[in-house]
């Protein structure tokens, strides 16, 4: 039974997958090159994956609202596997919305083997340029990703289409190329991100960031270009055309209730006081023992989870949600912090508080400078 499940709110379902082809070199998310793993592995981990979800399933006793499987490249598995999982989490009925990340290369002509099981699909782009791809460490050329491109564009799915720009070597221009040529396709909606620098990979060791001032630059240029091209900018790094929003990620940035299972997988669930949990960081001790830590989060840091999420969307914080959720005034706790914000960077209405792009490009003093209240 999983602990500090709110039933009067809906619950979502994460699932992460611990296998890559082989590691990008700039990743510092959780995987392991499939080669290196012993060779039962991906049928060891469906057998506790599946028993988690059927545990949750019992549980919970009705459909989820959203169900992702991300990873790792969740397209390693074949198709047959992805449907497995969708078919035992869809035990009490269908999501909303299922989506599975896939790399460019598993995205095959056989893709709708999986429509009635996803509804849609995101595609690890990151770019079109092979410089760009090259520096990056991808496995994927431009050809295959054209081709990936050309295959969702004719499918039945919803697609999302993930871009990394600031990239060393790449220019504002290379950065809008990236944006027009994957655009020319119409996916529904495109993630646009900055290349983060972690500890560990191998492109710390070989190339540099461009610097705050150049990424903010790249930022300006692509939010234009992709407001140009119809796409709504309403998370940070997420632009959506009409009715294509991702309805999973919203739930993470409203601070919904979702279970997460497989390596490193995070959970929150609860409302007023959350819990989070987080299973085995490990594929060798998630299959020894998945659960690894639950820690209930103070109400204090429950709210300051959910200001440092809710303040990434552009729709920001309904004043009459947070009032229902937290029992306070949003304005009475937070009115004097926000006197201290520039006033280009938020908007303030007596219904809701949001950003602006141009308090995007500060979010994190933002949410340091209102959470100091709490
Ligand atoms: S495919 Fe994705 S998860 Fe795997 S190494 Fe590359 S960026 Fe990381």
């Amino acid at each position: 039974m999983m602990e500090g499940l709110d039933r009067s709110h809906p619950l979502s379902l994460y699932i992460h997958v611990p296998f890559c082809t082989r590691k990008c070199d700039y990743c510092a998310f959780y995987s392991e090159p499939l080669a290196s793993c012993p060779q039962d592995s991906i049928s060891r981990y469906l057998d506790i994956l599946l028993k988690e979800i059927h545990a949750l399933n019992d549980d919970w006793k009705k459909p989820y609202r959203t169900i992702f499987i991300g990873g790792g490249n969740p397209g390693i598995l074949g198709y047959g596997n992805i449907r497995r999982i969708v078919e035992a989490a869809s035990e009490h009925g269908r999501p909303e919305e299922a989506t599975a990340e896939l790399n460019p290369e598993n995205v095959t002509e056989d893709i709708e083997s999986l429509s009635g099981c996803l509804t849609r699909i995101s595609v690890g782009i990151q770019s079109l340029d092979e410089t760009t791809l090259r520096t990056l460490g991808r496995n994927a050329s431009r050809l295959s990703s054209i081709r990936a491109l050309s295959i969702l564009s004719g499918s039945s799915f919803r697609w999302n289409a993930d871009i990394i720009t600031a990239v060393p070597g790449e220019s504002i221009d290379d950065a809008l190329r990236d944006i027009d040529g994957i655009a020319s396709f119409s996916p529904g909606h495109i993630s646009y991100y900055c290349l983060s620098f972690e500890e560990g990979t191998p492109l710390i060791g070989r190339e540099k960031p461009i610097g705050e001032e150049m990424e903010r630059e790249f930022l300006r240029a692509g939010w234009k270009r992709l407001r140009e091209l119809g796409y709504k900018h309403y998370e940070v790094s997420n632009f959506a055309k009409e009715g294509e929003r991702c309805m999973h990620s919203e739930v993470y940035w409203h601070l919904g209730q979702y279970a997460g299972f497989g390596p490193g997988a995070e959970s929150s669930v609860g409302w007023r006081e959350a819990v989070s949990m987080r299973e085995n960081e490990t594929l060798s001790g998630y299959l020894s023992s998945p659960m690894l830590t639950c820690t209930p989060l103070t109400a204090a840091e429950t709210e300051e989870e959910f200001l440092l999420t809710a303040l990434r969307t552009s729709d920001g914080i309904s004043k009459e949600g947070y009032r229902e959720r937290f029992g306070r005034d949003f304005d009475s706790v937070y009115g004097s912090r926000i006197r201290g914000i520039p006033k280009e960077s938020y908007r303030n209405s007596s219904s809701s508080f949001s950003l602006t792009e141009e308090g995007f490009l500060i979010l994190d003093w933002i949410i340091l400078h209102m959470a100091m209240v709490l």
